[in-house]
């Protein structure tokens, strides 16, 4: 079974693919991560991504999409694979399926957690970190015994990345880039939405139940 993983920062996009990689034994395909490991391997893309990365440029879909393919094309991928952080446009997605039908492969299905937005900064922005051990907490979810204030006595912070301004424009770029993408894959008849405001235990139970019923 080969799965596409969609969902918004702040969705656990990483935690339901650890857990659907394992209880599927796909292969998860993070396209961050093989971008690093291409590069330190020195492949022939690798090469051409690091020339972009070097520069502070975006990598080109054609890099990282046959990037994509090489993995793809592994033995090990050959019982299924889940792919997280790719494709982020429908342009990717096009360029994916012509790889993939010329490997006589498909996209089974795309797991989309649909968390609103409202929760999303609620949760993005209370994260705290510790200055001293980087000891992640909470406002809500997980307060530090004294306000503002680690276990180990450090003090705690709030990223750049989780203020509201910053969250409210990551969303925005999310939705702006990924609503076509939502499209394209429902017309296919592979989308799967799931309710991500449960807890990670009720949203995996609906992502595992629901994968289970398209095998
Ligand atoms: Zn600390």
């Amino acid at each position: 079974m080969n799965v596409i993983l969609l969902g918004p920062p702040g969705a656990g996009k990483g935690t339901q693919a650890e857990g659907i990689v394992k209880e599927f034994g796909l292969v998860h395909i993070s396209t961050g991560d093989m971008l690093r490991a291409a590069v330190k391997a020195g492949t022939e893309m690798g090469l051409k991504a690091q020339e972009y990365m070097t520069k502070g440029a975006l990598v080109p879909d054609e890099v990282v999409i046959g990037i994509v393919r090489d993995r793809i094309a592994e033995p090990d991928c050959e019982k299924g694979f889940l792919l997280d952080g790719f494709p982020r446009t429908v342009n990717q997605a096009i360029e994916l399926d012509k790889v993939l039908a010329s490997m006589g492969k498909n996209i089974d299905a795309v797991v989309n957690i649909v968390v609103p937005d409202e929760e999303l900064l609620n949760r993005l922005t209370g994260r705290r970190i510790c200055k001293t051990c980087q000891r992640p907490y909470h406002i809500m979810f997980k307060p530090p015994k004294v306000e503002g204030i680690c276990e180990c006595g450090g003090e705690l912070y709030q990223r750049a990345d989780d203020t509201v301004e910053t969250v409210k424009n990551r969303l925005d770029v999310y939705h702006s880039q990924t609503a076509p993408l939502i499209d394209y894959y429902k017309e296919k008849g592979v989308l799967i939405d799931i309710d991500g405001t449960k807890t990670v235990e009720g949203v995996f139970e609906d992502i595992s139940n629901s994968l289970k019923a398209k095998v």
